[in-house]
């Protein structure tokens, strides 16, 4: 059985980048119903004694499991995003992660505008995802639908940002682009993101959850 983490901050924190109304059902709808559904599918089955991870690693790239891997992924996806914000967040990174970006990425406003242009270019519903890749170095990425990086054990996420409608169609409508620079500007974590970095080691072992 999962449970719904908790959100770590009050449905309102984030407003008015994000204001409440939105919160209220991506948290309390979409994300919970995400859980419902995974509960659901994996009762009395042997697939109920899993955790999150092992359970959307043991599914991924099952077309019978499509479901059950989409509702998994969902859940693991939001509870990154939610800590991938802050009500004090936005803003540019410092230490070792400002450091990475500015070698490998060549400084903030390029990652700036390669993380708005992978987010505003994703086509449809997905992610925006900043990760450690196989490599060791920083990729920017936009990835469809429930897609996860975690399915796979060869690269470390550090940040995301949730590019589905029901993210951002209240407080932003239709502009995504607007909804991206807020969160950049206002709304990302950086601390979030440094300590999934400074944790990359253990997270290659095979530990790939957020830091808490
Ligand atoms: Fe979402």
């Amino acid at each position: 059985m999962l449970e719904l983490s908790p959100l770590p901050y009050a449905e309102d924190a984030l407003a008015p980048h994000i204001g409440a109304e939105t919160l209220a059902f991506h948290y309390g709808k979409h994300h919970k119903g995400y859980v419902d559904k995974v509960n659901k599918l994996v009762d009395g089955t042997e697939l109920d004694a899993l955790s999150l991870v092992p359970l959307i690693r043991k599914v991924a790239g099952d077309r019978s499991k499509k479901t059950l891997f989409n509702n998994a992924a969902q859940v693991w996806n939001h509870d990154f995003y939610w800590r991938s914000m802050s009500p004090k967040g936005g803003g540019k990174p410092r230490g070792a992660l400002a450091e990475k970006i500015d070698s490998e990425l060549g400084g903030y406003d390029k990652f700036r505008k390669r993380f708005k242009e992978a987010a505003t270019g994703q086509f449809g519903s997905g992610y925006c995802w900043l990760v450690v890749g196989d490599t060791g170095r920083l990729e920017i990425y936009g990835s469809p639908n429930a897609e996860t990086p975690v399915a796979g054990n060869d690269e470390v996420p550090l940040l995301t940002a949730d590019l589905w409608e029901h993210a951002y169609y209240l407080d932003h409508r239709n502009e995504r682009d607007a909804y991206i620079d807020a969160f950049l500007d206002h709304l990302v974590d950086w601390d979030f993101a440094a300590a999934n970095l400074a944790s990359v080691a253990s997270l290659k072992a095979g530990q790939a959850v957020p830091a808490k």
